[in-house]
């Protein structure tokens, strides 16, 4: 854990108890403060209380006497589409507001570190897709070269839940656009920039908002090194504002679309090549084709940032090839999970959206594609241009027949439900086929979460062996 420093005797509000909420509580507590706790749920409190917090009403204003910052978790809006009414009265009261990253930022050098010969690092990872699977890919690659690394934020534990960084070591953040706009102390050593594309624009008040919360993460006077997709305009604009020029390598452009002009650092993968120029000159290459855990275009771009941040911590090329090979990706995240008489299966159930679809469904060929489930606005008609590599797709869920509707001259059936489709996909499928679970629609009419209906999909190949 690490204890939150600068509260010692001060009464902190939490809101919130969730996972980070109560993680927040703890490691104020052991820092000395006094946590305040509140959550709408009364469950949540009772978790709280069971542990010996206090729980307060902030909704009382006596509450709030002495109270010297809130800390709010993730899921509670702070501003749009309206602020949380607890987060409005601590701006009443003149209360700052802040969230667990900024605690951790805060707290994590400690009195230790004057005897390190190499001080902790904190490589935090930020974009609209691939930011576990980059997170996780780093993490995998300096664990490979022999470094201590925590992985922690969105994936693996709570910021504020790691142990203390001992000599040399190094932390990977996964943030989320909701950390990186709260946060009141944001200081990575490393910030990973890896793409941008609509997501969450309600609680950003639309993509300006949403571009600016991503951005803290380099405000002025930040990393040392940014890692910076510039495969969009936001991104480019970013690298533009960051640089001194051309030959400044404090920023490292990564791009899966274009050659990089210009003489600075890069980190470039086309046609399946992964090259790291500098100076005008390719000093590190890498065949990303047999690497099993990458597959696709969109994995090629998680690789490249995640081998130009390591670069940036002096790890040689050869390692991080050796890393990509051995990296299995995560769960859920175009994940080969079985081969069965030629033909591969693909979990890709965090393809929640369209645009996380389009690039699993660009990542294979000869694809038998399960998709459905509750679809978003527009349902798949942006998909039309990836339709060429689908065989057949088989529609599950609420918005199965609306899928139907737009898939054009692409056969189909009506499966329904999970077990069915992979039923028919593996009965019909040819060796050389990919059955790819991509289901462009968000999973709550039939599975609690994405990872369940993923374990469904799965569960339903497993016993395709039996
Ligand atoms: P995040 O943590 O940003 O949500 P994940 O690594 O969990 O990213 O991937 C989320 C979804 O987006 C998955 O469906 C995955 O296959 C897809 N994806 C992964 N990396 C990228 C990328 N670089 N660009 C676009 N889509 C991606």
């Amino acid at each position: 854990m690490i204890p939150v420093q600068g509260f010692e005797n001060q009464r902190v509000a939490v809101l919130g108890l969730g996972r980070s909420g109560l993680a927040t509580a703890r490691a104020l507590q052991a820092g000395g403060a006094i946590p305040i706790c509140w959550d709408d749920s009364a469950e949540a409190r009772a978790a709280a209380e069971v542990e010996g917090f206090a729980c307060e009403d902030l909704g009382r204003d006596q509450c709030w006497e002495g109270v010297a910052a809130l800390i709010t978790s993730p899921g509670i809006p702070h501003l749009y589409p309206e602020p949380n009414r607890h987060i409005a009265k601590a701006w009443e009261m003149g209360v700052p507001v802040d969230n667990d990253i900024g605690l951790f930022f805060r707290s994590l050098a400690t009195r230790d570190w004057d005897d390190f010969d190499n001080a902790p690092r904190v490589i935090a990872v930020t974009g609209s897709n691939g930011k576990s699977t980059t997170s996780a890919l780093i993490h995998h690659i300096l664990t490979v070269a022999g470094k201590s690394a925590q992985l922690a934020g969105n994936i693996g534990r709570g910021v504020l839940d790691i142990d203390p960084p001992q000599d040399g070591a190094i932390v990977v953040l996964e943030l989320s656009s909701y950390q990186t706009d709260l946060a009141r102390a944001l200081t990575p050593d490393i910030a990973v920039f890896t793409n941008l594309s609509p997501d969450h624009l309600d609680r950003h008040h639309g993509m300006g908002g949403y571009f600016a919360a991503k951005r803290r993460l380099f405000a002025e006077g930040g990393p040392d090194r940014a890692v910076i997709g510039v495969d969009e305009d936001e991104g480019r604009y970013l690298c533009n504002q960051i640089s001194q020029g051309g030959a400044d390598d404090r920023v490292i452009r990564v791009s899966t679309e274009q050659k990089l002009a210009g003489s600075g650092w890069s980190v470039v993968a086309r046609k399946g090549f992964l090259s790291e120029m500098r100076k005008g000159r390719q000093i590190g290459s890498i065949d990303l084709r047999p690497m099993k855990g990458l597959p696709g275009a969109h994995n090629h771009q998680n690789a490249c940032c995640a081998y130009a941040a390591c670069r940036a911590l002096g790890v040689a090329p050869r390692l991080i090839e050796q890393a990509f090979a051995s990296f299995e990706g995560l769960p859920h995240r175009s994940q080969i999970v079985a081969e069965i008489a030629g033909v591969t299966y693909v979990n890709d159930s965090k393809a929640t959206n369209v645009d996380s679809a389009e690039k699993a469904l660009q990542a294979f060929k000869n694809i038998r594609w399960i998709a459905g489930g509750l679809g978003k606005d527009g349902g798949i008609e942006s998909l039309a241009g990836a339709l060429p590599s689908v065989r057949k797709a088989y529609l599950i869920g609420f918005s199965a027949r609306d899928f139907a509707l737009q898939l054009g001259e692409t056969p189909y059936e009506i499966s329904e439900t999970m077990a069915q489709a992979v039923a028919s996909a593996a009965r019909e499928a040819e060796a050389g086929d990919t059955v790819l679970l991509a289901p462009a629609a968000a999973s709550f009419d039939q599975f609690p979460n994405f990872e369940k209906r993923g374990d469904a999909f799965v569960a339903a190949v497993q016993a395709l062996k039996t």
